[in-house]
């Protein structure tokens, strides 16, 4: 019989995950021990092997596989649970990473700390926390005889922190097969989950003129400085808040000595756009840009990295059954649009209705006081499990 979340079943699952709470904090505590900054080999392997190893104590998952990144990057870990991934059938994608920003030796600089509620450690709300309890979400769906609709695919790379060079592969071939996907990602500051992300490009602009003596022939120069500060103008009146587009021109150098017209200057530009058109205009303007000058030279580099997160009508489908489920499980889910991307970015564009922020409420991310919030672990995990079993 298909699950259904009513007063009695969410009563079970919030008192499932009372029971598990320590297990999960355990868990987490053991996952942040391991270091695993992106492009740690053994920091990554170390995390897997634990992830891996609480699997094996989870009757739904039939199979585990390990994909090493290339050039020893780090193992990406993909997990089948309720069906063998073998069959046509579309699935439900939790995504999620296991690598952190975090410098090994941060460990040793800020521990485990639990204090007011409160538990600290580096990684621990982007998102290792998450880790244990998607894990604690697919046990939950046995022992509570809560069987999902769906073969469920868990993936969990090693290299978002740093772009996902080759766990964006991974990302788009599970996307394209998932009917919904639920990132692992941290909430907003107030727990709400993101239902809009915006995409992100990064250009460089390289503007070529003339030296020349600034004092005694500066006629026969032409200033690479000068045409770039007035591209500088050009590329900020891009921007469009209205639509949400931002265009950031955050390093610029060029110049040798101030008694020699400059040569040569260069620009890297940061663009954020809420959706593919905006992307788009962008794009064919940095590249289409014209010299002031008709003496001096331009060029671009670069390109869009992250296509945006819409919030398409499935994607806002997918927050109100969300919102639903939280309210029957006793709070308030609301939901937040970001100017930062995540691996649900890609996923987004494969088709998939997404939904992001699913993580264990906290704050910090990236930064030295990042922590979790103890008291989110039940209801957030409940909420896993509820999605899990009802999508
Ligand atoms: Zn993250």
């Amino acid at each position: 019989m298909p699950f259904e979340l009513n007063p009695s079943s969410a009563a079970r699952l919030l008192d499932f995950f009372r029971g598990r709470r320590d297990g999960i904090v355990a868990l987490t505590r053991a996952l942040c021990e391991r270091e695993s900054p992106s492009g740690d080999l053994e920091g990554s392997r170390a995390v897997v092997d634990l992830l891996a190893r609480a699997s094996s104590e989870t009757a739904a998952i039939t199979s585990v596989e390990r994909i090493p990144a290339p050039e020893d990057y780090g193992e990406h870990l993909r997990l089948h649970a309720f069906g063998d991934g073998a069959s046509a059938e579309r699935t439900l994608l939790i995504l999620g990473h296991t690598d952190t920003v975090h410098a090994r030796g941060s460990l040793a600089e800020r521990p485990w700390r639990e204090s007011d509620g409160r538990i600290f450690a580096p990684g621990v709300f982007d998102m290792k926390a998450s880790c244990a309890v998607a894990l604690e979400a697919l046990r939950a769906c046995v022992e509570l005889e809560m069987q999902p609709r769906r073969p469920v695919v868990l993936l969990l790379t090693c290299d978002e922190e740093t772009g996902s060079l080759s766990g964006r592969e991974l990302v788009e071939e599970e996307a394209r097969r998932a009917e919904s996907v639920l990132v692992l990602e941290p909430p907003a500051p107030d727990g709400s989950v993101k239902t809009k992300r915006k995409g992100t490009g990064m250009f460089s602009l390289r503007a070529e003129g003339r030296a020349a003596h600034a004092g005694l022939e500066p006629e026969k120069g032409v200033s690479a400085v000068l045409e770039m500060a007035r591209q500088i103008e050009r590329l900020h009146a891009l921007s469009d808040s209205s639509l949400g587009t931002t265009v950031n021109v955050g390093v610029v150098c060029g110049g040798t000595r101030s008694n020699v017209v400059p040569a040569e200057a260069r620009a890297e530009i940061d663009v954020r756009f809420g959706t593919l058109a905006e992307a788009h205009r962008i794009e064919r303007e940095i590249v289409g840009l014209v010299p002031f000058d008709s003496r001096a030279k331009l060029s671009v580099s670069g390109g869009i990295n992250r296509p945006p997160l819409e919030r398409t009508p499935a994607v806002a489908a997918l927050y109100e059954r969300a919102r639903g489920l939280a309210a029957m499980l006793g709070f308030a889910l609301g939901e937040a649009s970001v100017g930062g991307a995540s691996d649900g970015n890609f996923a987004a564009a494969c088709g998939a209705a997404v939904l992001d922020g699913l993580g264990i409420e906290g704050d910090g991310a990236h930064a030295t006081h990042e922590h979790i919030r103890a008291e989110s672990i039940v209801p957030r995990g409940a909420l896993l499990a509820a999605l899990v079993a009802s999508l």
